[in-house]
């Protein structure tokens, strides 16, 4: 018997990357994790978070955590929300955000999710095509009455990335609600969060998952406008974000010089991932983020991935139009790197 309505049985689910068993044994290109553990400070704030107290609720909107990232942003803690990861902020959304009858845009090709979030809460949506080289043309999401727009920025799986001021434009005439998310912003900076104390139709997202190394404990933030911020609160399950996740953000908030460690150190990996890559005759889409695009001219994408994933390296193939063509590869610890670009080498060269 099906008890599902029918949207949900019609809908096909979001695949996230897969995630083994054995983590420690293969190399883990496929998702943008961080290669590089929490800092030390994190994981002792983590650890001395584990006594009786997890008896109690968590603090229901993580209080400290929004005052940190507000004071680091030029915010008030009123116009920051702590999600559950900043998936989490995208499902808030798309429950509470948009009448039935309006119609989303996104980029295309671009984070999937957004998709299908519109098709599980039944939302008409529209994939506007990025230009040929990947980079974002705005005016095209001015086309069309949209009431929600949401960007990734920079973008994934492309790795392009647009400016504070092309939003900032595109904000002087769109009408409808903008998301920026910024889950790849720390990697190279610009991001637009400043833009929200101007614009209450603009929500910038960012997550602890990749420049934090906190993927598995799920944080998010959201920045926006008051009135917007009291919408998730409405929305949001009475505790969203654990004990455990809230002394995680404080502490990764507070030690910047962790953060900037492991921040330049991928910045330093990317680098180098991209000479080796090019000199292996990849073609690379620049990328203002902590993974590549990445296609060669003589071997297909799905085989190269086929063939990384029988030596345990796992990259993302999207069999879908357009990026077909491509893998994506995460930067990861420099080690791992090495191994990599072996094992490229040999598929490459005809081994
Ligand atoms: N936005 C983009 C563009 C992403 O690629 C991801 C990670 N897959 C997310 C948001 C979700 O991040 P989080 O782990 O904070 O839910």
């Amino acid at each position: 018997m099906n008890y599902w309505n029918k949207r949900l049985t019609a809908m096909t689910e979001y695949v996230p990357g897969e995630q083994p068993d054995n983590v420690d044994r293969v190399i883990k290109l496929n998702t943008n994790e961080s290669p590089f553990p929490p800092s030390k400070a994190v994981l002792e704030a983590i650890g001395k978070e584990i006594n009786g107290n997890l008896r109690f609720y968590p603090d229901p909107t993580a209080r400290e955590v929004r005052e940190l990232f507000a004071a680091q942003n030029g915010l008030t803690p009123e116009s920051c929300f702590v999600a559950n990861g900043s998936d989490e902020i995208f499902t808030l959304l798309f429950r509470g955000f948009i009448e039935p009858e309006g119609t989303a845009a996104f980029p295309y090709p671009s984070y999937s999710l957004y998709y299908t979030m519109a098709e599980m809460n039944g939302i008409a949506y529209e994939k506007v095509g990025l230009e040929k080289d990947f980079s974002f043309d705005l005016k095209k999401f001015l086309k069309r009455k949209y009431q929600l727009v949401i960007l990734s920025n920079p973008n994934n799986p492309t790795g392009t990335y647009c400016d504070p001021d092309e939003i900032r434009r595109f904000l002087e005439q769109f009408r409808g609600l903008l998301v920026v998310d910024e889950a790849y912003i720390d990697f190279y900076g610009g991001s637009s969060v400043e833009l929200v104390r101007e614009y209450d139709n603009l929500i910038v997202t960012r997550s602890f998952s990749k420049s934090y190394s906190l993927a598995g404990m799920r944080i998010g933030i959201a920045a926006a406008d008051p009135a917007i911020i009291r919408g998730f609160w409405k929305l949001k399950d009475s505790y969203n974000v654990n004990r455990l996740s809230i002394a995680a953000a404080r502490a990764a908030l507070a030690d910047a010089k962790g953060f900037n460690y492991n921040r330049q150190m991928v910045v330093n990996n990317k680098e180098y991932l991209e000479e080796r890559l090019t000199a292996l005759g990849f073609e690379l889409v620049p990328s203002r983020s902590n993974f590549i695009l990445a296609r060669h001219t003589s071997v297909q994408a799905k085989e190269l991935y086929e063939r990384l994933r029988e030596r345990g390296i796992l990259v993302r193939y999207f069999d879908r139009p357009v990026i077909s063509e491509y893998v994506r590869i995460s930067v990861g610890a420099m080690m791992h790197i090495k191994t990599l670009c072996g094992e490229l080498e040999a598929i490459v060269g005809g081994e």
